[in-house]
């Protein structure tokens, strides 16, 4: 695929390797301390509380020889920083289903890479502007959007682009404005190459370009698939999330044949990963089984951390920096940067 294997020197094992389901230690969750003594009643407040691990906590694998998806880690190497920026490479997070974790994907993932001293530009490319918000901009109060610099042939990429509050990171946000787009862009010339046109300022000046694409397979996504580099497959670890990835690689393989001959699967991330769950293991494991080593070894565990840093309008690497979710993002961000450079 992109010499990805090549680069770790690795094989994957046999799929009967004993060791791809890992022991599950059930979690038992803490009953809360009841308010109420032996004898029905007041109790004082319980002396000190024990502070109780998150399940996830316990579940990270630091040290263990092989990771969630039953390969050995890879050695994923800190890049050295950067004395200049750019080319660009550019990756659209895309699956037709939604809720799967592209947006959340795009978020901490950019943020992962501008710790790296990377320049990221994250570009919402959903007309639900979910990116925008989750980044702690109203999309009532965005002046103008991608929707205006694709059909407008005066507004520049420089006039759309925001700050965000994470350093080297940038937003070209979005809002309900972009639905009508999808209408107005088939009567366009190069309909297909709208995006890519009007992105290839960002390419120089930014070292990775993330583009978070709506649950469809419709014009807006074969657009951002034109522009890009890559494809990150965000997969909940789901029965039903397998389904549609045949149907998804067709469309990645038809944009490559006929529209952007770079356009490469750069990996399948297993999102919403419950380890103590036979369930959550045996899709990672069919996932891995037909995909090989187009899934990252990098697995996003479920947890609550993402939605509550959602609702503070933050990436979860500076809402909860130390959380395992902030630290399997940073682990993605390295294999990520290891995969680009390798293809
Ligand atoms: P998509 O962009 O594919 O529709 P989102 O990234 O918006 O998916 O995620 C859908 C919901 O799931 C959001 O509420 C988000 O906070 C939550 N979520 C995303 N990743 C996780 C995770 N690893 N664990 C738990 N909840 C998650
Ligand atoms: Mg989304």
């Amino acid at each position: 695929m992109n010499g990805f294997s090549a680069y770790f020197g690795r094989q994957r094992p046999a799929a009967t390797d004993p060791q791809l389901a890992p022991p599950a230690a059930p979690f038992v969750p803490p009953s809360p301390p009841s308010p109420l003594g032996p004898l029905g009643v007041v109790a004082t407040p319980p002396p000190a509380q024990v502070p109780v691990a998150e399940p996830e906590v316990a579940e990270v694998e630091a040290g263990d020889r092989l990771g969630p998806t039953g390969r050995p880690l890879p050695h994923l190497p800190i890049p050295p920083p950067l004395d200049k920026h750019g080319p660009a490479k550019v990756i659209a997070l895309c699956n037709q289903k939604g809720g799967v974790g592209k947006t959340t994907t795009t978020i901490s993932l950019g943020a992962a890479l501008a710790e790296l001293g990377r320049r990221v530009l994250l570009v919402d490319f959903d007309p639900q502007g979910s990116l925008s918000v989750g980044l702690g901009f109203n999309p009532h109060e965005i002046g103008l959007s991608v929707y205006n610099l694709l059909l407008e042939r005066d507004v520049v990429l420089e006039d759309v682009i925001c700050k965000t509050n994470i350093a080297g990171m940038d937003l070209a946000p979005s809002n309900i404005d972009l639905s009508a787009a999808e209408v107005q862009l088939v009567q366009e010339v190069a309909r297909e190459q709208a995006l890519s046109r009007v992105l290839a300022p960002a390419i120089a000046d930014y070292d990775v370009v993330l583009i978070d694409c709506q649950p469809s397979l419709g014009l807006l996504t074969i657009n951002a698939l034109t522009a890009a580099d890559g494809v990150i497959v965000p997969l909940e670890c789901e029965y039903f999330a397998l389904r549609g990835v045949a149907l998804l690689k067709d469309t990645i393989e038809k944009v490559g044949e006929r529209l952007n001959p770079r356009l490469e699967i750069l990996g399948l991330l297993g999102t919403m990963f419950d380890g103590r769950t036979l369930h959550s293991r045996e899709v990672l494991k069919t996932l891995v089984d037909g995909w090989g080593d187009d899934v990252f070894h990098t697995v996003i565990r479920r947890t609550v951390k993402f939605s509550d840093s959602t609702v503070a309008g933050e990436p979860i690497t500076t809402y909860a920096p130390a959380s395992p979710g902030a630290q399997a993002y940073r682990q993605l961000a390295l294999e990520v940067l290891a995969r680009c450079h390798a293809a």
